[in-house]
């Protein structure tokens, strides 16, 4: 195919494109193509006003008042119910608070507490490394517990009657690659082992049915795909019938039963809402409530087929214009990937500032990946080859050469 080719099934594609309208709704800089949106997704101007909104009238005219006037003492149950049609979960079945890494941990905690006598928490050891973080620091603190790694093996192979729960991501951070959650719930229920899912790389980007798979526990994160804002804070789903049975691993007073009798022992409320541990935030919960509302417009089967024309295109692309230049890492087969692309070249981390300094920004992540994720709410076809036209300028005229793109970034 040919450049012209190319451009005009772009542009058939952006005409026929029922996501289209959303893209308005986001401000991303003018000449700039967003392919981080895996990483922190776009801001809406939407979020502006609603936080403009809590900061003023809520909290700066009625004050304290607000827990009650505001709701704001419900808004991790509230917010949670705009995520759980994304998830396949009920209403009352989320609650949102704390870090991803924070509510791993209460995750975990959970589902191991259900399985006295079971000793193994078992990691997938290239998972996010806050995953395996949080398996070894539950296996610190209650040292009748230990964590195996799944490496490259069958997970069967792994899987025995010693495990209590698995952690495992759905999507892979590096690789795209996806797990089928129904396949491995049944494979770990087959032994008895419980299973806590990070949903990070999913939420927002593929679908997901934590019910329809029979899963025990999800955590996901919100400042990714769901465009809560920087450090929004994240979810925690427990299956409607474990619920009751859970002591959480951290239980603040915000959790309990009845929080303003302030009882000297603890009693969880009886629903997810013993997740949350203390104090809601409240600004960073007003951007993730306003930046939800978008969803409840959005038709998720388009989110998926949107998201998988722009990568099999992005493919296309980069292969016709520098074939054989860069190993692509994630599986082929869109049914078995998440929403981002990771491609192998030595020199993965200069490329990846060369193109952020273009206007492109992915990411780099270790050992020698770009990685591009594709956010069909405000991605088009067109910035897709205009990325790829980008890249292949940058690799023709080894523009990553420079000396400024070789330093080493905190953030990469
Ligand atoms: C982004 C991400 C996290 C983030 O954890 P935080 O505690 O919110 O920083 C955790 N796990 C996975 C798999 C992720 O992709």
């Amino acid at each position: 195919m040919n450049d012209q080719i190319f451009e005009c099934r772009a542009a058939e594609l952006d005409q026929d494109d029922p996501l289209a309208e959303f893209r308005g709704s986001f401000s991303i800089p003018a000449g700039q193509i967003y392919l981080d949106g895996n990483s922190l997704g776009a801001y809406q101007d939407a979020i502006h006003k609603r936080v403009q909104h809590t900061l003023k009238k809520e909290w700066g005219e009625s004050l304290i008042s607000s827990w009650n006037q505001a709701g704001w003492f419900d808004w991790p149950i509230q917010v949670g119910d705009k995520i759980a049609p994304l998830i396949g979960a009920g209403v009352g079945q989320v609650a949102v608070g704390d870090s991803t890494s924070v509510n791993l941990f209460k995750g975990l905690d959970a589902l191991c507490q259900l399985q006295p006598g079971r000793r193994v928490i078992l990691v997938q050891e290239k998972n996010f490394a806050t995953d395996g973080y949080m398996a070894q620091a539950l296996a610190r603190v209650n040292p009748s517990l230990h964590v195996r790694y799944w490496r490259d093996e069958p997970l069967e192979s792994v899987l025995d009657e010693q495990v209590a729960c698995l952690l495992l991501s759905q999507v892979d951070y590096r690789t795209s690659e996806r797990l089928d959650m129904s396949a491995v719930n049944r494979l770990a229920h087959s032994v008895g082992a419980r299973v806590c899912w990070d949903l990070s790389h999913s939420t927002g980007a593929i679908p997901v049915d934590v019910l329809g798979t029979e899963s025990d526990i999800a955590v996901g994160c919100t400042y990714k795909y769901l465009n809560g804002g920087p450090g929004a804070p994240a979810y925690i789903w427990v299956h409607p019938s474990l619920i009751e049975q859970i002591q959480p691993a951290l239980p603040g007073w915000m959790g309990d039963a009845r929080p303003f009798e302030f009882q000297v022992d603890y009693q969880p409320h009886p629903g997810i809402r013993r997740m949350v541990c203390g104090t809601p935030q409240i600004l960073s919960l007003a951007a993730l409530d306003a930046a939800l509302d978008l969803w409840s417009e959005v038709d998720l089967a388009q989110i998926d087929a949107k998201r998988q024309s722009l990568m099999a295109l992005f493919e296309t692309a980069l292969a016709e214009q520098l074939p054989s230049v860069f190993e692509p890492i994630s599986p082929s087969d869109p049914a078995r990937r998440g929403s981002h692309l990771s491609f192998s070249h030595p020199n993965a981390y200069p490329i990846v500032q060369a193109l952020i300094d273009d206007g492109v920004v992915g990411d780099y992540r270790d050992p020698s990946y770009l990685r591009f994720g594709f956010a069909p709410l405000y991605l088009s076809h067109a910035d897709v080859l205009e990325s790829v036209s980008r890249l292949t300028r940058i690799m023709r005229e080894e523009r990553w050469r420079a000396p400024e793109f070789q330093v080493r970034k905190v953030v990469t």
